[in-house]
């Protein structure tokens, strides 16, 4: 039985202070049985750290570099991230692959590090709204789980999170059907049941993109999805803990 993760992406929002009231407000409601986890921006994860303490409220990147140290100017080493108690690192945002351009190998180089380092890597894959149309999600969700594949192996696979974000779903309140999600799900879990049917059966695989607490419940008791990944609606405490007692009711 997979335990549930819901996990709130605040990307570049937000103020010291608005983060720091954002974090209170998690910490006062939090009654729930699911794993929750926070990604702040970088320049409050050691704040956010500390809040967190003791609250069995996990702590998450939103990247990582695929570098150890030396002349990286403006990334953040695995090490780092682990002295600011971070137990989670995104990896392969869309918006990180769309804007700054990071490919598949670079993404599964930063994978590889964040492992290395004993942090949690959530890769997020997913297709455009034009390889939707095109016919090719599957083929380029494969082609981003192999990246990872052929640098960290199934193992490494086994010990992440994975999130299923349709880009066309991000950001823009357009939410996958619950049909349109579970089935690539399903997909990428027959995949890696193709490797290794351990794994398959263990790896978390969380669905983000307009997640909700008004499409929470059904989304997150399709049998394949075991949490979300949260941007927009994890950034007020209320609608992301609604999200996290409906992935408990799931
Ligand atoms: C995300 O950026 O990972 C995300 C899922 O965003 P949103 O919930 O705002 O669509």
């Amino acid at each position: 039985m997979r335990s549930s993760l819901i996990a709130g992406n605040w990307k570049m929002n937000g103020s010291l202070q608005s983060v720091i009231d954002l974090v209170e407000g998690i910490k006062a409601g939090n009654r729930g049985k699911a794993e929750l986890a926070v990604c702040p921006p970088a320049v409050f994860l050691m704040k956010v750290g500390g809040m967190l303490a003791e609250t069995g409220i996990a702590l998450g990147a939103q990247n990582v570099c695929d570098q150890e140290t030396g002349a990286f100017t403006g990334e953040i080493s695995a090490a780092m991230l682990r002295e600011c108690g971070c137990r989670y690192a995104i990896v392969g945002h869309s918006e990180r692959r769309a804007l700054y351009l990071e490919s598949d190998p670079l993404v599964a180089a930063r994978f590889a590090m964040a492992q290395a380092s004993g942090i949690v890597p959530i890769l997020c894959v997913g297709e455009t709204l034009d390889e939707r149309e095109q016919g090719v999600t599957e083929t380029v969700v494969s082609r981003q789980i192999d990246a990872v594949l052929d640098v960290c192996g199934i193992s490494g696979v086994g010990q992440a999170v994975i999130a299923y974000e349709p880009v066309w779903a991000i950001g823009t309140g357009k939410v996958a059907t619950p049909d349109q999600a579970q089935a690539v799900h399903a997909f990428i879990r027959g995949k890696l049941e193709q490797l290794d049917a351990d794994v398959s059966q263990r790896v978390r695989i969380l669905y983000g993109g307009s997640m909700n607490p008004a499409n929470a419940a059904e989304l997150l008791s399709q049998q394949d999805i075991d949490g979300g990944l949260i941007g927009g609606a994890s950034l007020k405490a209320d609608d992301f803990l609604a999200i996290a007692q409906s992935a408990q009711e799931a």
